[in-house]
């Protein structure tokens, strides 16, 4: 990583922020909701849940707002890239017009939380860009805009030459916003808690033995039982046959907080093509920042990931020439085949257990979505975008080709992990070096710390059997099947995987 990158990753968003420190669940107990997992998706359905008078347990297997949510960039928009014209084509007008509304709605909830409770969580009000510097996109714009047209979006195409950065052709979609996510939530537990929600953290929700009272079971061996069952865990952490690993990929990207002289005072901005570039500014402790994300790629599959934030750093070069890097850090989201969540009752036949997941990496919005839609089906209320979101659709077009080029893609990695040949022992890596090694004639993975100390573990993922590949910017072990992650010491930092990777002793 060269000098201009810090050398550690740490989210902006997380900077400062006093811990919760709630307990372990330490015994079995028993409530009407369980929701698993702190952050979006599952705070804001506990929080709405228990206000209206349901006994929610919140359980957390770190620390809350910790996960994709404490890493985000926090543009609550509607406008998800150049997406409306691909709804039309994929799910036809109706459908695609209710996805606008179902974001604006969570737009909309967000902004009167924030009003209501008085929470000071640097929201503002923001236009919404996707712009192109690449020709051969400025068509896609065009039909972009069509489709704004069609679905009576407020927006459409700009004179790309009012932006502040330089672009061909650019398309806005106004009155959206953005907001520093980590100190909006901490109020939402604040008041989930004074509602009367628990909270338990450190506590992985490892199964749910299913029934009319369902009981989740913690890697401790404890349960919850319930009514309800919700796994906003990010990635599912009860499959129950939903296959969901087959029908999703996580993809990383990068970001990058930026102090500079000059920096952009208003709007969100991204772009169409490749290497992907997003753009939005936050008030900052000491002045304006800028933050500045991209780079993506499939978890697992970045190879040398310090290049992406060395390429990222000269993308914020270009922009703002005396900026200084204050902060990096990289985070994964997950994509359904047809790019739309996955929200609802996890199988046709868990009435009682509700998934919330695919966000797509805009989890700001549709992550409210489904604490809404959650919310309406725990309390038997109809909601207008139940079958919009509903996990069991599986449409040909594109489900069906996107299934097979994910799970094509799935069989190259576990293949290329086993037959890979590795000659590196662990000892012939230096000091702060990770990577894929021998030990005893079999594929290891040794990370040297900056003591000199070799932490050793078995690669092959405890989820389906991947081979981990080393991630060297953010020192974690990552699966390039279904995007699980591991800390030097194999602990688990994002699933599917709920064990650890072995630890092999050298000795
Ligand atoms: C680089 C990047 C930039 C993004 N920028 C934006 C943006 O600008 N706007 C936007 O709308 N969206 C954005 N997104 C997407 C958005 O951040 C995510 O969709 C959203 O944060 C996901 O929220 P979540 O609640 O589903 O998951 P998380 O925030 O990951 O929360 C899941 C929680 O579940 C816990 N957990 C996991 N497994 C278990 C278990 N077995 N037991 C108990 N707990 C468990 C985890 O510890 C974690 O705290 C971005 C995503 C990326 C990758």
């Amino acid at each position: 990583m060269n000098d201009q990158v810090p050398k550690f990753p740490e989210p902006y968003w997380r900077i400062d922020m006093e811990p919760f420190d709630f307990p372990t669940l330490s015994e079995d107990t028993s409530c009407e909701v369980v929701v698993v997992g702190g952050g979006i998706a599952g705070i804001t359905t506990a929080y709405l849940l228990q206000k209206e008078g349901k006994n929610v347990v919140l359980l957390d297997a770190g620390v809350l707002i910790n996960g994709t949510t404490g890493h985000t960039t926090a543009k609550i928009t509607s406008q998800h890239g150049l997406f409306y014209h691909e709804l039309i084509q994929h799910f036809g007008k109706e459908k695609a017009r209710l996805y606008y509304d179902a974001n604006q709605e969570g737009l909309e909830l967000i902004e009167s939380l924030v009003n209501d409770l008085g929470i000071d969580c640097d929201f503002s009000h923001e236009d919404a860009f996707v712009f192109t510097t690449d020709p051969d996109e400025i068509f896609n714009i065009k039909k972009e805009d069509d489709a704004y047209s069609e679905l009576d979006i407020n927006g459409g195409l700009i004179d790309e030459k009012t932006l502040p950065i330089h672009a061909r052709a650019a398309i806005v979609m106004r009155d959206q916003a953005q907001f520093h996510p980590v100190k909006y939530l901490n109020v939402l537990v604040k008041e989930f808690v004074k509602a009367g929600g628990t909270v338990y953290e450190n506590t992985t929700a490892n199964d749910v033995k299913t029934g009319e009272r369902p009981r989740v079971v913690t890697r401790d061996g404890h349960e919850v039982e319930c009514d309800y069952v919700v796994a906003a865990s990010h990635f599912p952490f009860y499959d129950g046959m939903g296959l969901y690993y087959t029908r999703m990929h996580a993809e990383r990207s990068y970001s990058l907080a930026v102090k500079t002289s000059k920096p952009i005072a208003t709007g969100m901005y991204i772009n169409v093509e490749d290497p992907k570039r997003s753009i939005r500014s936050t008030p900052g402790a000491d002045g304006p920042l800028m933050i500045i994300g991209g780079e993506k790629h499939k978890t697992g599959q970045g190879v040398d990931t310090s290049k992406h934030y060395e390429a990222l750093a000269a993308y914020s070069k270009e922009l703002f020439p005396d900026g200084e890097i204050l902060h990096r850090w990289a985070t994964h989201d997950l994509i359904t085949m047809d790019k739309v969540p996955y929200i609802g009752h996890l199988t046709k036949k868990h009435k009682n257990i509700f998934v919330a997941t695919g966000f797509h990496k805009w989890g700001m919005t549709n992550g409210t979505v489904a604490a809404k839609i959650i919310r309406d089906g725990i309390l038997e209320k109809d909601n207008r975008y139940t079958e919009l979101f509903t996990p069991h659709r599986m449409k040909a077009d594109p489900g069906i080709k996107e299934f097979v080029k994910e799970n094509a893609n799935v069989a190259k990695y576990f293949v290329k992990g086993k037959v890979d040949m590795v000659r590196r022992k662990p000892e012939d890596l230096t000091s702060d070096e990770g990577g894929v090694v021998t030990v005893r004639g079999k594929r290891a993975g040794a990370y040297k710390d900056l003591d000199g100390r070799l932490h050793v573990v078995d690669t092959t993922c405890t989820h389906l059997g991947c081979e981990c590949e080393w991630n060297d910017g953010d020192r974690t072990w990552d699966c390039p099947c279904h995007g699980s992650r591991f800390d030097v010491e194999g602990v688990v930092i994002e699933g599917p995987a709920d064990k650890p990777l072995k630890k092999l002793d050298l000795d």
